[in-house]
């Protein structure tokens, strides 16, 4: 049977308000998750004003055998909290790089991975990332690493001094869901981010909302002045598109464009669009 997230989000919450033992069975079903391949990793492309794919955001996927398909808005901040985060993380870390063969092969310069606080939390973390790329022969310039503004809340200067590590390692760092946390403008001053991600709740109806229209305006001003540059995320419909367009917004994200999609079919998409 197939179950809705919604099922499967109450069942997890329950299993962490019951404490000790469940958690404890959550870890082994994340456990059986990982060797037993339910999670999956798909791919959604961000592409420029030409319409071309400029870079893959990579997504995970859960497919449970009996409680069907978990969203990791889910189960990702529960796998935080139990600390299955870091096994989930080393498996997309390893498939995604895994997968840059086929993706490069496709013509996609960049693929974007969505890391978790709790891995900069980790002293191994840099020398993972540096593993995991000598691993597949990847350059550090072909990965962006996506990061929540909440990465900057607990000791900053330790995760400023990693981020500067990774950039001088020749990877970039792009602030995801910009404009929602909980950090301050200040950072942008003296980050090294080279990519903002304009959340999708300020891209939404962006043709008529006109609050959401000054809000991206002023961020895409800001990042055009600091020589950065910005994504809008979760582009759905045409007139978004065209408002961006319009608004100098050189990369997209969306449904508009393509959904997340396991590699096959990303690369038909992919081939489709070449023709
Ligand atoms: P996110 O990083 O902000 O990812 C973008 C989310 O927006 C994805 O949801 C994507 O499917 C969805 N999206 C893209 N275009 C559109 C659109 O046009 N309309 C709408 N309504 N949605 C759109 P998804 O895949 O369910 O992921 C949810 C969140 O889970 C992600 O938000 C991210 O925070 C987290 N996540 C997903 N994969 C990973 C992962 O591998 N590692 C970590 N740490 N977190 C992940
Ligand atoms: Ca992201
Ligand atoms: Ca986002
Ligand atoms: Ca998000």
């Amino acid at each position: 049977a197939k179950h809705r997230g919604g099922g499967a989000w109450q069942w997890f919450s329950h299993a962490m308000d019951e404490g000790m033992q469940l958690q404890v069975e959550m870890r082994a079903f994340i456990h059986d998750a990982i060797n037993q391949q339910q999670f999956e990793l798909f791919y959604q492309p961000i592409i420029n004003q030409k319409e071309e794919i400029v870079a893959v955001e990579a997504l995970i996927r859960w497919q449970h055998p009996q409680r069907g398909f978990i969203s990791p808005a889910e189960f990702i901040p529960l796998a935080e909290r139990s600390g299955q985060i870091i096994a989930i993380s080393d498996w997309v870390l390893e498939r995604a790089c895994g997968d840059r063969a086929r993706l490069k092969e496709l013509g996609i310069p960049t693929i974007s991975v969505n890391f978790s606080p709790i891995q900069f939390y980790r002293d191994d973390f840099i020398d993972k990332i540096k593993a995991a790329v000598e691993n597949f022969a990847i350059k550090p310039g072909e990965i962006v690493i996506e990061i929540t503004e909440n990465v900057l809340v607990r000791d900053s200067e330790q995760i400023q001094w990693q981020l500067e590590q990774l950039q001088e390692l020749g990877f970039s760092i792009a602030i995801d869901d910009f404009g929602t946390g909980f950090a301050s403008l200040r950072y942008l001053g003296t980050l090294p981010v080279n990519i903002l991600k304009i959340d999708r709740s300020f891209v939404q109806n962006i043709d008529h909302n006109q609050r959401n229209a000054a809000i991206a305006r002023g961020v895409l001003a800001m990042t055009s002045e600091l020589g950065i540059k910005a994504v809008a995320e979760g582009v759905e419909t045409d007139a978004e598109h065209e408002y961006l367009r319009k608004h100098d917004c050189a990369l997209m994200q969306g449904f508009k464009f393509c959904k997340p999609q396991p590699l096959d079919k990303l690369a038909d998409w992919v081939k489709e669009q070449k023709k």
